[in-house]
């Protein structure tokens, strides 16, 4: 199964395609994460767009992409979180795949930034947590390992409304290119990852 999450930074779209994935056994690809993982000098030319809230060149970031899919754990199929992110993204992705869901999580822009102003992450194991709603127990440090929680370069107030407004001007003309499926995404997780796997198993 070949499936795209489209939604506002902050709607949920990592935390549900992690746990929808699972379920699904297909492997889930977010490009965020694909761009952060890169090291020396390809990191510094992405860091150079990401930090500030920019989009890395459509190019670019589709070779990365390609370069992803070749792997043996994209056979069963995927979900994909983050991209595409533009209308020439999503035209090149069709030319190199099928896709056979789009699902668009919505949240409000004022949802969406007081999750993302609260967002930090184990800088271990990645489980995200929310100072404003999913606080860890120790302050400033993760539930399942005890190691440090870390800010997000990018999760600072004027990057943040940058993407949130690239979001709206860039991402969302795609949705006319697909039929796909609304998802509420401000229910609790369980809920919308039920509402998910009630559409995916349709
Ligand atoms: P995310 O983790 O999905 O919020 O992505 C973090 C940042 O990585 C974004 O703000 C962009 O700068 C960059 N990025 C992720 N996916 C893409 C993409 N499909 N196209 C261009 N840039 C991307």
């Amino acid at each position: 199964m070949k499936v795209i999450f489209i939604g506002v930074q902050g709607s949920g779209k990592g935390t549900q395609a992690k746990l929808v994935s699972k379920e699904l056994g297909v492997v889930h690809i977010s490009t965020g994460d694909l761009l952060r993982s890169a090291s020396g000098a390809l990191r510094k030319d992405i860091d150079s767009y990401i930090v500030k809230g920019n989009l890395y060149p459509d190019e670019k970031m589709i070779k990365l992409l390609e370069k992803r899919f070749k792997k043996e754990d994209c056979k069963k199929g995927w979900i994909l979180d983050g991209f595409p992110r533009t209308v020439p993204q999503a035209k090149m992705l069709g030319k190199i795949t099928e896709i056979d869901e789009v699902i668009e999580i919505d949240i409000t822009d004022k949802e969406a930034i007081r999750r993302l102003t609260g967002r930090v992450t184990c800088e271990k194991c990645g489980h995200g947590y929310n100072l404003n709603t999913m606080p860890p127990k120790v302050k400033g440090k993760c539930d399942i390992d005890g190691s440090k929680l870390v800010k997000r370069a990018d999760d600072t107030l004027p990057a943040i409304k940058k993407r949130i407004k690239t979001f709206h001007k860039e991402t969302e003309p795609i949705l006319e290119l697909y039929e796909s499926a609304k998802v509420n995404g401000e229910q609790s997780v369980g809920k919308v990852k039920k509402a998910i796997l009630k559409v995916l198993k349709q």
